[in-house]
């Protein structure tokens, strides 16, 4: 098999060569060319995709730090304004007001001046306010009517008549505090007497025309009014009131109306909480919009408890490092940034400083405390919402120790990745945007690309050349073997008859043979194998006569009936030692065929021939010929080994051997009905053939009768 295909492959040389030169080595390099190409195409795209990742990430950072510039300029702006070296909270605290109330962002303000407390412009941290005003002096009448007034409020229970003293003690008094002192000690005592009515007339009082005076602990006589008029409703049960005056205390305290400490803030806000959660428990009450504003401002006042704890944070951790972070340098022009990390949270804060007297001076520092829920849930939300479009980008932001802030974290390792932080760390976020769309060859949208095209086409061409070669190479290797078997099989058929004749004739020779009879019998022997010899060559000299095409068929007006019987007695003579039994049956009535006879007797000849090698034991034939309509019908039928039905199409095939030929080592050429095919369709007929296997075969030829050549 190996030394075949090596010949083959040697005997078709040339044509590989061609295909080695003309198809395969171009197709290689082309499609080298081609990968190469394919893989810069990649490379480009996924360049293109790292720098639109790049170009999203500058737009979400751009986004967010113009805010920050935006309010670092506004707090720079705000700290060149006098009042701020001059410490005049009253004008900060107005000027702070109107630029960053509603700022959510910037949503703690703070103070720093050189070697002082921090302080919080919209939070009063420390000192009472009190803290700096002079105290009244209170007279000896004044104390007198107070003794007296106290001694009948709680010695005697005389309300009315210790608000009667206090309200001539108001009257009295030229002092504006005392006077505000005076009438809320009045109202107290209408309260206890249970005139609510004119109590709340003396605090409306106190609230119209003393909003800004204290109690001597400090406590604002307007809030403390404020928080008893809501009981002067609610006594003689007027609750929508009572709840409505405390919603709005609630509510001033939430904007710092009184400029509270945090323990006063909480203490005044619980009471207030307290009592609207009884009121409103009420049930006239509970599906108002009361309830709704009460919720909202619930919520306000955790938020501003958490601020007081932001602030206690603030002090603790920011305003210690600050200033010095400030002065030595590092600071960015405008704004300042800073960061922390304080507990779980990274504090954010934006800074200006406070100018001094001369240029060089400067006075303090002017600060943000950035709200981090409001700028993750808000201005990132809409900065990455903003950009557009976010095509196959996947956005996962977290901050630099790794806590997720925004999107989820994209696991595949190979796409394309692009991490980006903020300028200074600020904020410490890190930006990490990642391919998301197709795999593999990413974007490149392959199959319009003309490389891929190219290889596909070339590896075709590929296929087709190698197994064109292969078919080739294939079919040379038959025809080797096929020459091969000829040759082997054309040997032995010589062989038989010419080592017989080789034997009878040195016997001949010998004189060893004298009896007449046996001479005779030898000599006809002799013959009969010369006459397979002459049978066998010219079946092989017609054979190549026709592939060559240069058979010439001597066609003659013939007798079929005589001719066909003279056929079967000369096989019949030449053949007695085969033992086969012809039986012939001829339709007289036949006309005559204009048939080349010695090609057709051959025919016949081969019929009969294979009629007796391939039956076992008995062998019989029988030769029918009739007329059927335009027909002559000739039929070689035996009682043999049969044919297999699916070699009745290959045994017509020239060099074909059947299995069973091989198997019982059966002599032949293969070339016996090939030359009767093309013979029988030479003279326009046609054969076929028809078999039991194991037990019979016919082989049928049809000649036309119309034929006239
Ligand atoms: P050969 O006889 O030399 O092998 P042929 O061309 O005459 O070649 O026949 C081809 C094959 O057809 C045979 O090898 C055999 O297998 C099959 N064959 C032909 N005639 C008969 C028959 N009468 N009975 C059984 N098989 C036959």
């Amino acid at each position: 098999m190996f030394q075949g295909l090596k010949i083959a492959v040697k005997r078709q040389k040339k044509l590989l060569a061609i295909f080695f030169v003309t198809i395969f080595l171009p197709s290689v390099i082309l499609s080298i060319f081609g990968i190469i190409a394919l893989r810069n195409e990649k490379f480009r795209v996924e360049k293109q995709i790292e720098n639109e990742q790049l170009q999203i990430a500058n737009s979400i950072k751009d986004r967010i730090e113009t805010k920050f510039t935006e309010i670092g300029e506004r707090l720079e702006n705000l700290a060149s304004y006098p009042a701020f070296r001059q410490k005049d909270y009253t004008v900060i605290k107005e000027l702070i007001t109107g630029l960053f109330e509603k700022d959510s962002l910037a949503s703690i303000i703070f103070l720093l001046y050189n070697n002082g407390e921090p302080v919080f412009s919209l939070f009063r941290t420390g000192s009472e306010e009190n803290a700096g005003r002079p105290e009244p002096v209170y007279d000896s009448f004044l104390q007198q009517q107070i003794k007296d007034a106290e001694d009948a409020e709680y010695i005697r229970n005389d309300y009315l008549t210790a608000a009667s003293i206090y309200n001539d003690a108001f009257r009295q008094s030229g002092n504006k505090i005392i006077k505000a002192r005076m009438l809320n000690l009045t109202a107290r005592n209408l309260m206890k007497a249970g005139k609510f009515n004119e109590a709340a007339d003396v605090y409306s009082r106190i609230i119209n025309d003393y909003p800004d005076e204290r109690t001597e602990a400090g406590l604002p006589l307007d809030l403390y009014a404020k928080i008893q008029m809501t009981e002067c409703y609610s006594m003689p049960g007027d609750k929508g009131s009572a709840v409505g005056n405390d919603l709005t205390v609630f509510e001033e305290l939430l904007v710092n109306r009184w400029n509270l400490n945090e323990s006063r803030f909480k203490t005044y806000a619980s009471i207030v909480i307290e009592r609207l959660t009884g009121l409103l428990s009420d049930s006239a009450l509970e599906s108002t919009e009361y309830l709704s504003r009460f919720e909202e401002l619930e919520k306000r006042y955790h938020y501003r408890t958490e601020q007081w704890e932001t602030i206690g944070n603030i002090r603790s951790y920011i305003v210690p490092e600050l200033p010095g972070y400030f002065q030595t340098g590092s600071r960015s022009p405008s704004p300042f940034e800073f960061s922390k990390r304080v507990g779980s949270e990274d504090y954010l804060v934006l800074a200006a400083m406070i100018p001094g007297q001369s240029q060089l001076d400067n006075a303090g520092i002017l600060a943000a405390k950035l709200d981090n829920l409001y700028l993750q849930n808000n201005i990132l939300t809409n900065a990455v919402e903003e950009i557009k479009p976010l095509r196959n980008t996947a956005i996962y932001i977290t901050t630099l120790s790794g806590d997720s802030i925004k999107g989820s974290k994209n696991n595949n390792p190979d796409a394309v990745t692009t991490t980006s932080l903020f300028d200074n760390n600020f904020p410490p976020w890190r930006l990490e945007l990642t391919y998301t769309g197709p795999k593999g060859l990413g974007e490149i949208s392959i199959f319009s690309n003309f490389y891929f095209w190219t290889i596909i086409t070339l590896i075709i061409i590929l296929v087709f050349g190698a197994a064109l070669i292969a078919r080739i190479v294939a079919r040379e290797m038959e025809i080797l073997k096929i020459k091969s078997d000829f040759v082997s099989s054309v040997s032995h058929e010589f062989k038989t008859p010419l080592t017989s004749m080789k034997s009878l004739t040195e016997r001949l020779e010998e004189g060893k043979v004298t009896e007449p009879g046996k001479m005779k019998q030898y000599i006809s022997i002799i013959a009969n194998d010369i006459d397979r010899l002459i049978h066998l060559v010219s079946n092989i000299l017609s054979f190549s006569k026709i592939e060559e095409g240069k058979k010439i068929y001597k066609k003659e007006k013939t007798d079929i009936v005589i001719w066909l019987k003279e056929v079967i007695n000369n096989y019949k003579k030449e053949n007695i030692e085969s033992g086969i039994i012809i039986n012939v049956q001829l339709d007289n009535n036949m006309p005559a065929l204009h048939i080349d006879r010695d090609a057709m007797a051959q025919a016949i000849f081969n019929l009969l021939d294979n009629a007796a090698k391939f039956s076992r034991g008995k062998k019989e034939a029988e030769v029918t010929a009739e007329r059927k309509n335009y027909s002559i019908i000739i039929k070689v039928k035996d009682k043999g080994i049969g044919i297999e039905n699916d070699e009745k199409d290959k045994i017509f095939e020239k060099f074909y051997r059947g299995e069973s030929a091989l198997k019982y080592l059966i002599k032949g050429t293969g070339l016996g009905l090939a030359l009767v095919k093309y013979t029988v369709e030479a003279h326009n007929g046609h054969i076929d053939v028809d078999s039991e296997s194991g037990w019979s075969t016919v082989f049928t030829i049809t000649l036309p009768v119309s034929d006239k050549k």
